[in-house]
């Protein structure tokens, strides 16, 4: 519906221009495609000092017709429901807006013979919920609190979610405000100051229904903790704010030139013209609950409909929503080759449940019944390559059927490294008939993590003849073996690996994945080993639990290094620091393993891009190392903490 106010500064002849007004809009949303759900037959024309205006009473009359037109209306309820829905209508006259259940409890208990027990309380909140008379999550830390007014939760959003202009006269609120608006995040406390304004501060009149408020619009994907939040220090007071930056994404963000060789990308299409705002938020929202944001510069890289985030520590993901379309790039800091299809196709496992339950969120709160298997119908996805400045698209079903495509511009592109969006992660080995590398991927140098990776594959019985197949000889190997007596077979082995890589640049030659894979051959070993040293394990990926996001303290780094065994070299490694800075830490502490392992993961927190407990377990995960529980139990007593340290325990 359309009204227009004011009409009482109107000095024109009103009735021609309303005849206009509603002119206008209809050549603007006949063509809409949610045309059948817009009133288009006028415009009300009000006036809000007249409170006899027959344009409001004319209006009324229209949203009651609209009313009685709903599918709920006039449908039988319950008859106990009566008194209850009473009692909650005579509450909103008196302006309480949101009600701890418990006092609910109470005031269904005054009704002694229509009082509801506690599962039909249960069942009258949550059909009250889907009628949209009141708003009542049973979730834990959600369900002690019934906002029974719902615009009040609306009146509480405008009062951070609202365009400059209406921006509180208080300079401090104002400047909290504007921050929040260029860096996209807001302080606990600052917002808390927002909420002491006396228009805002009636919906919320203390602080155990202020934090039911913020645990709620967490839930929304309105406020968002941000990965890597230190949790250690008590409760994450920082939340990120997508719905209010205006921080447009630098004009290079989608530039694929110069990311071209080392880039895969997806496109995600809605079955609509464009992607309601709403609903972009809500998607990027929850992509940054899954992946800690890039800083650059020291900002956040969050801008209006689009992220920047660090998917492990090679791996960057770029998402932004344009029209009716999610775009993703995953772009890894060195080559193709060196995405793993695991990674690749679990980011993609996770985008793509995120969207469908956005999609389905969405639905829902406009009322539209959809099952979640119905949810596929809705949108498209299609992997693509950069082709020039633009990118090839093509479906994701025919990526596994083809080799390569020929698109409009005439280029060829091949489908390998796509077919990594839809990899099965679940086969362990290489499938039958799966043919290794390209023979332009078999000319690359083994980067340290291939070395240690492949060191951990081969048994020590067959390394001896393996090295010696690779042009070493025996006496090196030895003085390998002596160099690094004391530590594990495994962690030798892979020194070994890099003293031929050494070697062989030393000489000017090229060191390969190809002289590699021949000397698999030549010592009868599986040439897919070298496979496998692209795979990676996201069973722990996946797990999504916020506590897994804490970045450790110094203090628990050092106990967990009494619980690691004999693998610091290949543990380095995997955590992504250099061989030269290795083999540092393995001359600094020649006797002292814990010492020696603290040092490695001290130099991991002080230069990894993603410090949390989650990449730890992972790294530990790929050695085999140990301290997998150690780290599980660290991030349970850091949220039993936090939850000890709260406040507000009860919403909690
Ligand atoms: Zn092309
Ligand atoms: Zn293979």
């Amino acid at each position: 519906m359309f009204a227009a106010t004011h009409r009482d500064l109107c000095k024109d002849d009103t009735v021609k221009m309303k005849e206009n007004f509603t002119k206008d809009v209809t050549q603007m949303f006949s063509t809409h495609e949610n045309r059948n759900h817009i009133f288009l037959d006028t415009v009300y024309f009000i006036t809000g000092i007249d409170k006899n205006d027959s344009e409001i009473q004319r209006m009324t009359d229209q949203v009651v017709i609209f009313a009685m037109k709903q599918s709920s209306w006039g449908q039988r309820r319950p008859m106990q429901w009566v008194p209850l829905e009473l009692q909650l209508s005579n509450m909103r006259m008196k302006n309480i807006n949101i009600v701890t259940r418990e006092d609910l409890r109470n005031v269904n208990m005054l009704n002694d013979d229509l009082a509801l027990n506690e599962s039909q309380l249960e069942d009258f909140l949550l059909v009250q919920h889907s009628l949209g008379k009141l708003m009542y999550y049973n979730l834990p830390g959600l369900d002690k609190h019934i906002i029974i007014h719902p615009p009040a939760l609306v009146n509480i959003l405008r009062s951070f979610v609202t365009d400059e202009r209406f921006f509180p006269a208080d300079q401090c609120l104002t400047s909290i405000l504007q921050a929040m608006t260029m860096t996209g995040k807001i302080y606990k406390k600052d917002l808390l100051k927002i909420w002491q304004q006396e228009p805002v501060h009636r919906y919320m009149p203390d602080d155990t229904i202020k934090e039911f408020v913020v645990q709620l619009l967490i839930h929304l994907d309105i406020l968002i903790i941000p990965k890597g939040a230190k949790q250690n220090s008590s409760y994450p007071d920082v939340y990120i704010v997508p719905c209010t930056i205006k921080a447009i994404r630098p004009s290079n963000f989608n530039l694929v030139d110069s990311k071209e060789e080392r880039s895969i990308c997806l496109r995600y299409t809605l079955a609509r013209h464009s992607i309601p705002t709403a609903l972009a938020y809500k998607i990027i929202g929850t992509a940054i609950n899954a992946w800690p944001l890039k800083y650059e510069f020291q900002k956040l890289c969050l801008y209006h409909k689009a992220s920047v985030l660090n998917v492990s520590e090679d791996n960057e993901l770029r998402i932004w929503i344009e029209d009716n379309r999610v775009m993703v790039y995953m772009v890894n800091q060195k080559s193709l080759l060196s995405i793993s299809p695991d990674i690749a196709a679990s980011v993609q496992e996770c985008l793509t449940k995120n969207i469908e339950s956005s999609l389905l969120f969405h639905c829902k709160s406009f009322g539209r019944k959809i099952t979640s298997t119905k949810v596929v119908n809705l949108y498209t996805m299609e992997v693509g390559v950069p082709c020039g400045s633009d990118i090839c698209f093509i479906p994701s079903q025919d990526v596994l059927r083809i080799d390569r495509w020929k698109c409009d511009k005439g280029r060829q592109h091949d489908t390998r490294y796509l077919r990594y969006w839809v990899f099965d992660k679940t086969q362990k080995m290489c499938v039958h008939g799966c043919e290794g590398l390209t023979s332009n991927e078999l000319e690359i140098e083994p980067s340290d993590k291939h070395l240690v990776r492949l060191g951990g594959q081969i048994g020590i019985k067959l390394f001896e003849e393996f090295f010696i197949n690779l042009g070493m000889n025996k006496r090196e190997w030895e003085s390998t073996e002596y160099t690094f007596a004391g530590h594990s077979s495994k962690g030798i082995m892979s020194m070994a690996l890099t003293q031929w890589r050494k070697t062989k640049l030393s000489k000017l030659e090229n060191p390969t994945l190809k002289d590699l894979t021949h000397a698999l051959r030549a010592v009868k070993l599986d040439s897919h080993l070298i496979c496998q040293v692209f795979r990676e394990n996201t069973t722990l990926f996946e797990i999504e639990d916020f506590n897994l996001q804490a970045i450790p303290s110094d203090q628990h780094l050092k106990e967990l290094s009494n619980q690691i065994g004999n693998c610091p070299l290949q543990l380095g490694i995997e955590l992504g620091l250099s061989f030269t800075e290795v083999e540092q830490s393995l001359f600094s502490f020649p006797k002292d393993l814990p010492g020696l392992v603290e040092d490695i993961l001290i130099k991991w927190k002080r230069k990894s891009k993603v410090k949390t407990i989650h990449s730890l377990m992972i790294a530990l995960e790929r050695v085999n190392a140990g301290g997998i529980r150690y780290l599980l139990e660290l991030s349970k007593k850091l949220s039993d903490d936090n939850i000890r340290s709260g406040d507000t325990v009860s919403v909690l």
